[in-house]
């Protein structure tokens, strides 16, 4: 598990990567922050990526599992939150800071339900391609029971309903964003996080930053400033959240589509540092500066 998990981790996000997850977290001292995003929909917080509850009158719908090793805190805070059994699981994507308890949680009679890529990935184990960091296959209850390929699929607890939405070779090939209609809550995945940090776009495995441009166009169509989005890593956001992060992935396109066009090669265009002036705003350090022109470059490989 210490392997699996430490290569989520450096995938998580860009700041992840240098060495502050040198070690496996300390799971004992991990706590599980409910937050009430009211009408019956809530927000998980432990570590990994965030995961968003809604309430039925006979079940929950569940965003996201986290590690493994913190499901039964988790299943602890959900308790709190209701008594009724979880119904439904969506993986955003593959990566196993928000796949890692699938198993425990199908065990208890939860279906997982995630786009197709991702059952596809999770089978065959990974490699990251700024990392080198591989994840081993699983099987079994870690895997999605339930899959759908693309455009949108609407799922129903209780009276609850979730929309999810594929949107194709994003930070993954197997990105889904789900809204709560009746709750006006976006789950964003890793598509987008919070903290302003520069998201990973984990191109070796279909990930390609003009997805991340079509993801947030659409919550920008849909939210408005009522609207919670809880996004893979860092506090909830909002539409002028959205906004500004769309802003620095069309920006980041934009500049790097160009120098791909003009031949020039991935170290050519590192050293070029095209988004030097945005460094200050969404970069941890020089490595993660590097990491995502690295990974905005590799997304214009695809075509
Ligand atoms: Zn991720």
């Amino acid at each position: 598990m210490s392997r699996i998990a430490l290569a989520a981790l450096a995938g998580a996000t860009i700041a992840f990567a240098g060495s502050a997850y040198a070690q496996q977290p300390d799971w004992d001292k991990i706590q599980i922050k409910t937050t009430d995003l009211g009408n019956k929909t809530y927000r998980l917080e432990g570590q990994g990526g965030n995961i968003t509850i809604a309430v039925g009158s006979d079940g929950i719908i569940m965003v996201d599992t986290q590690f493994a090793p913190l499901s039964d805190k988790i299943k602890a805070a959900i308790k709190a939150i209701s008594p009724l059994p979880i119904k439904y699981i969506i993986n955003t994507h593959f990566h196993g800071d928000h796949t890692g308890g699938n198993a425990n949680f199908q065990k208890d009679g939860a279906i997982v339900i995630a786009q197709d890529n991702i059952r596809a990935r999770l089978v065959a184990g990974t490699t990251n391609g700024t990392t080198g960091n591989k994840t081993a296959p699983v099987s079994g209850d870690a895997l999605p029971k339930e899959t759908y390929v693309g455009g949108t699929k609407t799922i129903e607890v209780g009276g609850r309903k979730a929309v999810l939405n594929h949107v194709y070779n994003a930070h993954t090939d197997g990105d889904t964003w789900v809204y709560f209609p009746d709750a006006n809550v976006i789950a964003t995945g890793d598509v987008m996080n919070n903290n302003h940090r520069y998201q990973q776009v984990d191109f070796a495995n279909g990930g390609d930053i003009r997805g991340m441009i079509r993801a947030t166009n659409a919550w920008l169509q849909l939210a408005n400033d009522n609207t919670k989005i809880v996004v893979g890593h860092g506090p909830v956001a909002t539409k002028a959240n959205v906004a500004e992060y769309n802003a620095m992935v069309k920006t980041a396109r934009e500049r790097i589509e160009k120098l791909v066009k003009e031949g020039k090669t991935e170290a050519e265009v590192v050293a070029a540092k095209p988004l030097a002036d945005l460094d200050k705003t969404w970069a941890a350090d020089d490595q993660g500066a590097a990491n995502f022109v690295k990974q905005v470059y590799n997304s214009f490989s695809r075509s």
